[in-house]
């Protein structure tokens, strides 16, 4: 069997690091299993789906480097969709109701009353034919519940190990509204059995969801899929992330200049049993992360982590890598990469920290620190120089004037790179050249 996965996202919104999270989950499995990977637009929900959402989703993807093996969109699907309502309506497996809102709440509060569970009481599978003509003359548009079989459901989850789902306390879910529109149950599972899907990875909110869709793939005589529901990752004060609040999407992430991968990692490593830290690339999660180390509690995003890891990414990143984002802000040099990648936070602070090399630099220079600024000027190396010119240099000024540590360095620091942090001054030096390294003392 070969493995097909999809993400399934609703397209009424930019995706956050929640989202984030079953899209990369995904993905990774596919990857460790040669499997496909199917990106489904979830669009029925025409109210609130939008294109510009669902291409603003796909532009996400493609940052993290991730291209779907397929698009689909639910919403050019409709007749896939119609044509399973007819199956289960022939089978008695999908029927009629006319109940109002209204009405639907006067019975779930006398069953409260009762000390019953609020499940639908299922009136309109007795209404007779006659019942329904006449229901439907006084203008009533029916809604359309799926007939449960009211038992446990049991399944062995990828992630979650053996688990039942009892629809037996369950109300008949709503497949389709009156105005003819499909919630999303019933088009997931008729798209999960057209398109092949061998896996449903999602989060573990769905797993209520499970019983039911296992009853609807059984209906329809599909196969039925192998479940995983992944832990849910919350924000830093253990909410839930929320598309309307806008908060911390990961166009939002990529406009404040974090890298893909580093939000990968958060997304999708936090609350498993892999540390969050560098690694090369998604592959290289992939290679590494069994569904067993996913944890069962709850999975809560660090800010600071964050930072620290996207830092740690910048540090460590080759050259080849660098090279192409560095030249498209007009730099270049390997050296001077090597040199300075060690001070990012973000990639574009390279910007700034290049002007150390270029210029200009102000120097700073105190009144106490001038003379000896002045004799350090007069002892600075001939040319040629290497990575030993800076001990050559300071060796001799610290002979000549007794000063040691921090009143040795960081005058000579100060004032030739204005700041009191900042690269190693060994290699600086070398990479500023004699020239420069004059201009700035004073
Ligand atoms: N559109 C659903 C969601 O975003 C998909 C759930 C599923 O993967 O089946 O929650």
């Amino acid at each position: 069997m070969s493995v097909t996965v999809r993400w399934a996202p609703s397209p009424t919104g930019r995706i956050h690091l929640g989202n984030a999270r079953p899209a990369l989950l995904n993905w990774f499995f596919a990857r460790r299993h040669g499997g496909r990977y199917v990106l489904r637009m979830d669009d029925t929900d025409l109210a609130r789906s939008t294109r510009e959402s669902a291409d603003g989703i796909e532009a996400d993807l493609a940052w993290f480097g991730i291209a779907p093996d397929l698009l689909v969109r639910q919403s050019e699907r409709t007749a896939l969709y119609d044509a399973a309502r007819d199956r289960l309506i022939a089978s008695g497996r999908l029927y009629p109701c006319y109940e109002t809102e209204e009405e639907l709440d006067r019975k779930r509060a006398r069953a409260r009353l009762l000390g019953k569970p609020p499940i639908y009481d299922r009136a309109a599978l007795d209404l007779s034919a006659e019942d329904r003509a006449r229901l439907e003359a006084e203008g009533r548009v029916p809604h359309w519940r799926f007939r449960l079989d009211g038992r446990p459901v049991h399944f062995d989850d990828l992630i979650k190990g053996p688990q039942t789902v009892n629809t037996a306390s369950m109300s008949d879910p709503v497949l389709i509204r009156a105005d003819g529109s499909y919630l999303y149950t019933l088009p997931s599972v008729v798209d999960d059995i057209d398109l092949g899907i061998t896996h449903v990875i999602r989060g573990e909110d769905h797993v209520s969801n499970t019983g039911t869709q296992i009853e609807i793939f059984e209906a329809l005589g599909g196969n039925v899929p192998i479940f995983g529901h992944h832990n849910l990752l919350t924000d830093a004060q253990g909410q839930g992330f929320s598309k309307r609040l806008g908060s911390q999407s990961i166009s939002d992430f990529r406009a404040e200049g974090y890298e893909p991968l580093a939000i990968a990692i958060v997304a999708t490593l936090t609350g498993t049993g892999m540390p969050v830290e560098p690694y090369a690339d998604l592959d290289a999660i992939a290679e590494k992360l069994d569904f067993s180390m996913i944890s069962h509690g709850s999975a809560r995003f660090d800010p600071v982590e964050l930072d620290t890891l996207n830092a740690r990414l910048l540090h460590a990143m080759p050259y080849a890598e660098a090279a192409p984002r560095l030249s498209a802000l007009g730099l270049e040099g390997e050296a001077m990469w090597l040199l300075l990648r060690e001070n990012l936070a973000k990639f574009s602070d390279i910007a700034e920290w290049s002007k150390l090399l270029t210029g200009p630099v102000e120097p700073v220079v105190s009144d106490e620190d001038r003379d000896f600024l002045a004799l350090a000027k007069a002892l600075l190396p001939l040319e040629p120089w290497d990575e030993t010119t800076w001990s050559q240099w300071t060796d001799i000024l610290k002979n000549t004037t007794g000063r040691k540590g921090k009143a040795l360095f960081l005058p000579l620091r100060m004032a030739l790179t204005g700041r009191h942090d900042g690269p190693e001054l060994r290699s600086l030096l070398v990479l500023l050249g004699r020239t420069a390294c004059l201009d700035r003392l004073p």
